[in-house]
């Protein structure tokens, strides 16, 4: 089992140990004992950076651990190891934008059905609710600026290995992702679509500084 830091952690650089380093299919997989790499899914990309030299291509998760994709083999024993904070910090802020438009989206009446947070295509969509109006991208706008210049902070809980996220005061969910320590680090969310079809709504939007 690998130890999830980044669950409780917004560091990216830490030292952890590496237990395993193997060659499967021509490519070399690191295993640590503890680790800062988000692995892909919940609709977020996985985590890139370094342990050691070597560079993480790619994190994936594995029932409960965590396999690190790299591009040259390492040894084991202790390595540091270090998370592109650039990139994780994009990923992060879009994933906790997501977070925010699910529950303004969700208050209007419309349920969030699937999410995926990747630079360039971050969606939300939702099955619509019959009769309800669809949002107004300028309203849904400002609502999330309102909910980011408020800068409630996270609050993230982790029991029996579930961990739950919301922000202030706002409803938890259970979620795996990384987020934004408060909204106000979101920065500006712009909603780019806003598309209906056969009952699903997609929400699909951008964050800026
Ligand atoms: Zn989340």
């Amino acid at each position: 089992m690998t130890e999830r830091l980044y669950f409780r952690s917004d560091e990216t650089v830490a030292t952890a140990c590496v237990t395993r380093c193997v060659e499967e299919n021509g490519q070399w997989i690191a295993i640590l004992d503890r680790t800062l790499f988000h692995p892909q899914g919940g609709g977020q990309p996985g985590d890139t950076g370094w342990i050691a030299t070597s560079r993480v291509l790619q994190a994936l998760q594995d029932g409960d651990e965590i396999r690190h994709l790299i591009d040259a083999p390492v040894a084991t024993g202790d390595a540091v190891i270090r998370v592109d904070a650039e990139r994780r910090s994009l990923h992060t802020r879009l994933h906790s934008a997501g977070h925010l438009i699910g529950y303004v989206v969700q208050t209007l009446g419309h349920r969030p059905v699937k999410a995926h947070h990747w630079p360039g295509e971050s969606k939300v969509s939702f099955q619509t609710e019959p009769g309800v109006a669809l949002p107004d991208a300028d309203a849904l706008a400002a609502s999330l600026a309102k909910l980011i210049a408020a800068g409630m902070p996270r609050v993230a809980e982790l029991n029996d290995g579930v961990r739950t996220v919301g922000f202030g005061q706002l409803p938890a969910y259970p979620c795996g992702g990384t987020h934004v320590a408060r909204l106000s680090d979101i920065g500006t969310v712009r909603i780019t679509a806003i598309k209906e079809k056969k009952g699903q709504l997609t929400v699909s939007y951008d964050v800026g500084d």
